[in-house]
């Protein structure tokens, strides 16, 4: 069994966590209720996956899930430094490694805004499976049809419901992970966390 599996099967068992897809179960039913009603986006250029729009930061576990579900064990070392390279160029095109602070107070530092690696321009979209998205990108969904991203928003209600019922169990995965890979954040920008990720977990 590959490195990623075997860490990801330890974490659902010794915490009792859900699958990556029935954690998102919820989300994925909302996207799949609003395209049955032709609500959808296809025709959208991809506003909230680019540079326009685009700042998703994602959790440990979210990180290891989405490599998961990139089959990330299997790849050759090529397609591995391959992607690695995709990842490095987004980061270094947005400078997403080089913190800006907002304010002292709260050490908080500015979410910056990138073109996602995994969208593909056009109808095409996300890259991603939905049972490996961020729960972010999962929530954030049109209102109606062809919108083109114009009243796109977040499903506030349904991600704080998500949050709720998994906060102790994903909490306690994502110090796991964070305490194995000695991660010095809670939440990152996407390529960055699979850089550090991979970094560490394929050497
Ligand atoms: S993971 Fe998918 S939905 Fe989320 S920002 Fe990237 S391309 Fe868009
Ligand atoms: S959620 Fe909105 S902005 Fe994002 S791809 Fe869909 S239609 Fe476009």
């Amino acid at each position: 069994m590959g490195k990623l599996k075997t860490l990801l099967e330890d974490i659902y068992i010794s915490y009792e966590l859900l699958s990556s897809h029935d954690r998102r179960a919820a989300l994925i039913n909302e996207m799949q209720l609003l395209e049955g009603k032709t609500i959808h986006c296809f025709t959208c250029p991809g506003t909230c996956c680019t540079g326009q729009a685009n700042s998703m930061q994602i959790t440990p576990i979210e990180a290891l899930e989405i490599l998961k579900g990139l089959e990330a064990d299997s790849f050759s070392e090529d397609d591995r430094e391959k992607l690695k390279n995709t990842l490095k160029n987004t980061v270094a095109k947005y400078r997403l490694n080089v913190e800006i602070y907002t304010g002292k107070r709260n050490s908080q530092t500015l979410r910056k805004n990138y073109t996602c690696p995994f969208f593909n321009n056009g109808s095409l979209g996300c890259g991603l499976s939905r049972s490996s998205k961020p729960y972010g990108c999962l929530g954030f969904n049109p209102k109606q049809e062809k919108d083109n991203g114009q009243s796109c928003s977040s499903n506030l209600d349904l991600l704080s419901e998500r949050e709720k019922k998994f906060k102790t169990t994903e909490d306690m995965a994502n110090q796991e992970i964070s305490r194995q890979f000695n991660l010095p954040w809670d939440k990152q920008n996407i390529p960055q966390a699979l850089l550090d990720i991979m970094d560490r977990l394929y050497t």
